[in-house]
């Protein structure tokens, strides 16, 4: 073999490799593999990414415990029967989906009378989407709505709204 062939073989060779490597990135591309992922060092030491801060919630996005869309202050009228109002304004679903800031907490405590009152699970997740939404609590046994600072969640110190 002269030189001229052999450098000829070597050039060939090395179009060869280019055009595997080629191929290769290709099927990694499209099957979503990266050389990252098939390290199996690199992949246990990945720490997993912190949870994301929810967006600041957005007050406007409301709507009635009745589903209905709040138009006046007439879902503030109070059923004599039970002292609570006839609805309440809560976030709106979508609203709520963007993320809690505080757990989600169904019942707290009037500490008056010492007892617990539990919410609809919409005023729940929206305390917890927005501690600060609601300026009063309802108390099922003292039939009437109070400050928050007569509130604590149950079984905490921890005053409703804070
Ligand atoms: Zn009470």
């Amino acid at each position: 073999m002269t030189t001229e062939e052999l450098l000829k073989r070597v050039i060939a060779l090395a179009e060869y490799v280019e055009d595997l490597d080629k191929r290769v990135r290709i099927l990694e591309f499209n099957s979503g593999l990266t050389s990252r992922s098939r390290d199996p060092i690199m992949w246990t030491n990945d720490k997993p990414e912190p949870k994301p801060e929810p967006p600041p919630v957005d007050r406007s996005a409301q709507v009635l415990t009745s589903g209905k869309p709040v138009v006046s202050d007439e879902h503030k009228t109070i059923n004599p029967a039970t002292g609570q109002q006839t609805a309440y304004v809560v976030l709106t679903a979508a609203e709520r989906a963007k993320g809690f800031v505080r757990p989600v907490r169904s019942s707290y405590t009037h500490m008056t009378c010492g007892s617990d009152t539990y919410m609809a699970r919409e005023i729940a997740e929206t305390l917890a989407r927005d501690p600060g939404f609601y300026s009063g609590g309802f108390c099922h046994k003292c039939r009437g709505h109070f400050p928050l600072d007569q509130f604590v969640w149950k079984g905490t110190k921890e005053q409703v709204g804070s």
